[in-house]
């Protein structure tokens, strides 16, 4: 899915930047901008197909009322101001793609992703806020048999459905986003919904039934009970309605959107200090016990942390002093206000500071 305000790399790169930002939630995003008022370049990664975090995907239309200068703003809209207020500093992004490994190098550190994108820097950036957001299972007998293979909980490549016959499960935004977004390039889309009342934004609600209405794709409220196939390929969802009504819904594919919850997933394999679960840092620099390695946002765990955006943004501007001394270990660090910052006024202002 591309996102407006983002410069995305196409997995399985090498890369060498100065600094790895691992999660685009609002303070994985807001980083960004700190470090790049300091002149460090970043590389983004999270696992999900947007940046945004919580706010995006948790809670897109919830109006947020503490951040500072704004009385009210939703999740989705403080996502696209993020975005648009990092825009100058030109980082890359590695959506859909899971930090899995990290290893030390001579001059700094190697992470590598999932899908194989590999990226040298020279500090690291944990903004994994929960951790990852990992799909709820849906409660089919046997469905693990067919999982990666014609089963999927994520659209990680939307070509990868472009011709099939899709059945898509689930009742909020995502189940509602991929019926809309794949109709066009699929064979044939069946939504499966449980009940004929969906969670998803209203928009997206009345796009689908439209759709529904054309003809262009079926909308069935029932249950799924079964799967069948062979050798992990789907051939159909054995699906019971509301009435008891039973039957079959020849399929090549299912994507199954039934919620998700957060883990801490590969990170805690990163041998870093975790405390419950979150990472233990200094409150000078965020940074954790293994010097290099910085975190912030929920994932910070500090004696009096509260888990909110604004205190991620100010963890954001005092790691960004503290990774400043890796990427530039023969640099005095001058601590400027953006006031100063004759560039980045430039791009933003049109005009430039006076000396
Ligand atoms: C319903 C609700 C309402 C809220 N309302 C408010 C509010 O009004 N005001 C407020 O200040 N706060 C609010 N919060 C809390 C706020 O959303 C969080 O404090 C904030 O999202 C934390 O930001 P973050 O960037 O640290 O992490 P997150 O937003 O959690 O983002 C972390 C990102 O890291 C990614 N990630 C994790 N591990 C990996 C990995 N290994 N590889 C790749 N990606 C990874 C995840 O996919 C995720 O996108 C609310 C939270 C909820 C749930």
């Amino acid at each position: 899915m591309s996102v407006d305000g983002v410069q995305s790399a196409e997995p399985g790169g090498r890369h060498e930047t100065d600094a790895v930002i691992i999660g685009a939630g609002p303070c994985g995003l807001f980083a960004v901008f700190e470090l790049g008022l300091l002149g460090i370049k970043s590389h983004v990664i999270d696992i999900q197909d947007k940046p945004g975090g919580q706010c995006a995907e948790l809670y897109p239309e919830k109006p947020i009322l503490d951040i500072p200068g704004i009385p009210v703003i939703t999740g989705a809209d403080l996502t696209a101001r993020l975005l648009e207020q990092i825009a100058p500093f030109g980082a890359v992004f590695h959506l859909n793609e899971m930090a899995d490994s990290l290893e030390k190098t001579e001059s700094g550190w190697r992470i590598a992703t999932d899908l194989g994108t590999v990226i040298e820097a020279k500090a690291i950036i944990v903004a994994a806020g929960g951790g990852s957001f990992t799909p709820k299972k849906p409660p089919i007998p046997g469905i693990e048999a067919f999982e990666g293979k014609s089963v999927f909980y994520a659209v990680r490549k939307r070509d990868a459905f472009a011709g099939k016959k899709l059945v898509i499960a689930g009742g909020g935004d995502s189940a509602l986003d991929w019926t809309i977004n794949l109709e066009p390039v699929a064979e044939h889309v069946t939504l499966i919904h449980r009940r004929d009342e969906f969670r998803g934004a209203p928009e997206s609600v009345a796009r689908m039934r439209a759709l529904a209405d054309a003809g262009k794709i079926d909308l069935k409220i029932a249950q799924i009970k079964g799967l069948e196939g062979d050798d992990g390929a789907i051939s159909g969802v054995a699906i019971e309605d509301t009435q008891g009504g039973a039957g079959i819904i020849g399929c090549e594919r299912l994507l199954a959107f039934y919620g998700l919850t957060m883990k801490l997933g590969p990170i805690a394999g990163f041998g870093l200090n975790l405390n419950e679960n979150r990472i233990a840092v200094d409150t000078e620099k965020f940074e954790s016990s293994t010097p290099g390695i910085f975190c912030i946002g929920d994932m910070a765990s500090y004696p009096g942390k509260l888990k909110l955006i604004l205190s991620g943004f100010h963890e954001s501007a005092l790691m960004s002093h503290g990774a400043f001394h890796y990427v530039f270990p023969d640099r005095k660090l001058k601590f400027q206000h953006t006031t100063s910052a004759r560039e980045l006024q430039r791009t933003v202002t049109g005009t430039t500071p006076a000396d």
